[in-house]
């Protein structure tokens, strides 16, 4: 409150009274006496700004357009990704994540934002999606199943440490990729990783680490292609926006150039999935990305730029 009064008085008073005429001596006197005394107002503002801080913590005295970002308001997790996809660019929102929420590094179990998925829509067990997507799949398995589709959740969430085991796995040769070993027949790091990146995401890139994201009824596109499963897949074109939910995985080349290769498995809730891209291009760079075998090569690959961010261009933010 000091630091405001004097610093207001400094400026409008002060600085009024501070630029005298001057006409007569006794005139002369007075304006040097005020201006000496503003003088000192301004050394006690300098001195205190010095001291505790930037006034911009503080009321600025004049009108200061605001060009700052304003403060990001600390909602509940659960209320954090209530927007629509037309609204997912508000900057409140691009800041609301931490670094471990945006690289899959929390525990959904202990982490309010997330939910148990209920055995009834989901073939594995103990997964767990964000509470709001949840909300959204349980609306939009419903109306499915009155047309006669039955949608099964068979991934969701996954942690940074769920996918570095992937990963591992198939950098040491401990599964195949594309019937190769990697681990003895690619030397060179950053083709290996390429290769692993065919099917799987790098630790810290996957949209599974939000919990926005999830994989329907099989891995295999050819599930969809005919049967039962076009039924499906076609029912999710039509009906899945409805409920805020998008396939990024689209084909190649028709809707986009980079990234993984098409996958009619996987949905993600854009209401929620947006603003944590948007996030997560503003937050997370190479220097993040290690922790696992192979973590050198996501900058030569320009993981970021290609696979997180090589999405169908409806589904960036
Ligand atoms: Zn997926």
């Amino acid at each position: 409150m000091k630091i405001k009064k004097s610093y207001g008085y400094s400026w409008s008073e002060g600085k009024k009274q501070a630029a005298p005429e001057g006409k007569t001596p006794s005139e002369g006197r007075k304006g040097t006496a005020v201006f000496l005394i503003a003088a000192a107002l301004v050394g006690i503002v300098v001195i205190s700004v010095a001291a505790f801080g930037p006034l911009e913590e503080n009321q600025p005295p004049v009108s200061i357009p605001q060009t700052q970002p304003q403060p990001v308001p600390q909602d509940p997790p659960s209320l954090q990704n209530q927007q629509t996809p037309s609204s997912t660019n508000t900057p409140a929102v691009i800041h609301g994540y931490s670094k471990d929420e945006l690289l899959g590094k929390i525990n959904p179990k202990k982490n309010g934002a997330f939910m148990k998925i209920e055995s009834k829509y989901t073939s594995k067990t103990d997964i767990y999606m964000r509470a709001d997507a949840y909300a959204s799949f349980v609306k939009m398995a419903a109306a499915a199943k009155k047309d006669g589709i039955e949608l099964t959740i068979v991934s969701a969430f996954r942690s940074f440490a769920d996918q570095k085991g992937i990963w591992e796995l198939k950098w040491n040769g401990g599964k195949t990729v594309a019937g190769k070993n990697l681990a003895k027949e690619v030397a060179d790091p950053v083709e290996r990783a390429k290769y692993i990146l065919l099917f799987s995401s790098m630790p810290g890139t996957s949209r599974h680490h939000w919990g926005t994201d999830i994989d329907l009824n099989s891995l295999e596109n050819s599930y969809f292609a005919d049967g039962q499963g076009k039924k499906v897949y076609d029912w999710l074109v039509k009906h899945a926006a409805e409920y805020g939910y998008y396939q990024p995985y689209t084909p190649k080349p028709e809707t986009r150039t980079d990234g993984y290769e098409e996958e009619k498995w996987h949905w993600s809730y854009l209401p929620a999935a947006k603003p944590m891209l948007s996030a997560y291009m503003k937050e997370i760079g190479y220097s993040d990305l290690n922790g696992f075998l192979g973590w050198e090569t996501a900058a030569k690959i320009k993981v970021i730029e290609k696979y997180v961010m090589g999405i169908n261009k409806s589904c960036l933010p």
